[in-house]
């Protein structure tokens, strides 16, 4: 274990080394009109918060973007269980998108680590063993009890109508925590897919589709009272609806950006198609001049949901450095994954500026109630509307991007997680699903920043330099 940890913070280590070469951290000196006009709000703090915009370029591009990368390739987190195919609760005339860069590559289940083959098999079995095993005990205590004291004999045994009682209270509890409308992983048509071999990029799918969904989850979501379709600048609202709006707002933007960075250049290298970074594409999306001034409030709003995020990890931290990240292929594999998740929340903890989530739902406490369950009554229907994505990988990236989120809120706003109790894994419960998409969703943000900077440096460029440094970044990737 000493030797692939050290192995693997070595490779970390020139990685850092490697990215604080090519990112040296002086906009001044690449500074131009355009730098100036949409990275503007780039220099300042991130709203509502005491963290400036620079401290969180310095903690990702440099220190977890490297690291958390390297945990998504993983085996326990590359898989993840999701249903692509349940209906769309909100309107019929959905049309799929058939692009060909929409196609989702299911896993062939021989490909998949065998813990994932078996975990339903296997928790099946062991539930039946524990069961057989309890009664047994059960009922020889109860048979002893009765011997010495058949008075004071507590009858166990459950009806079924109370069995299905309290399953159905567990289930009101847990809903009650929940962000999220998670899929059930044990409906036919939920299946295990690779979130490395389906990466986020670009597929075309675009208005008038794309357009319905995002206005759906602004106008119907965003707690905006107004025709006006909701993509503007927020009103004088309270902290939480701020916070609401510029959530779902960073999560667009880092969607945005990677469509940017992985855009299909066609025959840029020797007539092959390509992927690579578009500034062009990029600039149209966060031009002020292209976006009624908006689009570097966009940008902004990525490093608002970012330090979300990642308070989410730094709170869950002790909860996460229990678990095993067991997936089974390779002994290997799995102890790297625990040596880089402890190397990752490690990093985060130490980090001076995070995010103070217990300035929300403050007040008058029935208010700060009913506000709570109106946002995660809103919260819960933009997961439900990712069902109605009309692109295969959008959907499966934007499911994978809002579970995440709706996982961070559960950590932060759950009340089960205080510095006091973080240490008890009974008052709190992360499925496996929400881990994965937590630290997915949140490699996501990780890369958009990185990429930002990576834009902002093409974009300083001549047009004959930017063209050659497209090429070297480009790769045939299908
Ligand atoms: C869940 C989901 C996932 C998607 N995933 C992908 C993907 O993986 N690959 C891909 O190529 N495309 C993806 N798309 C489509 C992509 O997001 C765009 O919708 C599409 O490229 C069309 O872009 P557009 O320029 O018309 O503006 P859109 O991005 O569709 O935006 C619509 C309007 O929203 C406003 N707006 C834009 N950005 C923001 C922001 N950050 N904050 C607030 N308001 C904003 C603007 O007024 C804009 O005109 C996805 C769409 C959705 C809904």
């Amino acid at each position: 274990m000493k030797l692939y940890s050290l192995g693997l913070l070595i490779v970390i280590i020139l990685f850092d080394q490697s990215r604080a070469d090519l990112f040296s951290f002086k906009p001044s000196s690449n500074r131009n009109d355009f730098d100036d006009k949409c990275f503007c709000k780039l220099r300042e703090e991130v709203d509502d918060c005491e963290c400036k915009i620079e401290s969180i370029d310095k903690l990702n591009n440099y220190q977890v973007h490297p690291r958390i990368n390297t945990i998504v390739q993983k085996d326990y987190f590359r898989f993840i269980k999701l249903n692509l195919n349940k209906i769309c609760q909100f309107w019929t005339d959905d049309a799929r998108c058939s692009l060909k860069d929409c196609h989702v590559k299911s896993c062939n289940q021989d490909d998949l680590p065998a813990s994932f083959r078996n975990i339903i098999n296997q928790q099946d079995e062991n539930d039946k063993k524990d069961n057989n095993k309890n009664k047994k005990v059960v009922q020889a205590q109860a048979e002893n009890c009765e011997q010495s004291n058949p008075l004071g004999h507590i009858n166990s045994s459950l009806s079924d109508e109370s069995i299905k009682a309290f399953e159905d209270m567990k289930k009101y509890d847990d809903a009650q925590d929940n962000f999220c409308e998670p899929d059930d992983e044990t409906h036919a048509q939920a299946e295990y897919l690779d979130l490395v071999l389906n990466p986020e990029r670009f597929t075309g799918y675009k208005a008038p589709h794309a357009h319905k969904i995002w206005n759906s989850i602004y106008r119907e979501n965003c707690f905006e009272n107004t025709d006006r379709i909701a993509y503007g600048p927020e009103k004088n609202t309270c902290l939480e609806k701020r916070f609401f709006y510029r959530l779902v707002s960073g999560l667009h933007t880092s969607i945005n950006v990677h469509l940017s960075a992985r855009f299909l250049h066609k025959g840029l290298l020797d007539q092959a198609d390509v992927w690579g970074p578009n500034p062009e594409e990029f600039k149209k999306r966060f031009d002020p001049e292209t976006t009624n001034g908006l689009g570097p409030q966009w940008l902004k709003n990525l490093y608002f949901i970012y330090l979300v995020e990642l308070r989410a990890l730094a709170k869950v931290a002790p909860y996460l450095e229990k678990e095993t990240f067991y997936a089974g292929r390779s002994q290997v594999e799995d102890e790297e994954a625990k040596f880089a998740v402890l190397d990752l929340l490690k990093t985060i903890k130490n980090f001076q500026y995070h995010f103070n989530e217990t300035r929300l739902f403050r007040g008058n406490p029935i208010e700060a109630k009913t506000l709570k369950e109106e946002f995660q009554t809103k919260f819960r229907n933009i997961t439900r509307i990712m069902d109605c994505v009309g692109c295969d990988k959008c959907r499966l990236w934007g499911k994978v991007q809002t579970l995440a989120l709706g996982t961070s809120l559960k950590i932060l706003f759950s009340g089960k997680i205080s510095s006091d109790n973080a240490n008890s894994k009974n008052s709190f419960q992360l499925t496996r699903t929400e881990i994965v998409a937590l630290f997915n969703g949140f490699a996501r943000l990780s890369n958009s920043i990185a990429e930002i900077e990576n834009f902002r440096e093409l974009l300083s460029r001549s047009t004959t330099e930017t063209k050659t440094i497209l090429k070297n970044q480009s790769k045939i990737d299908l």
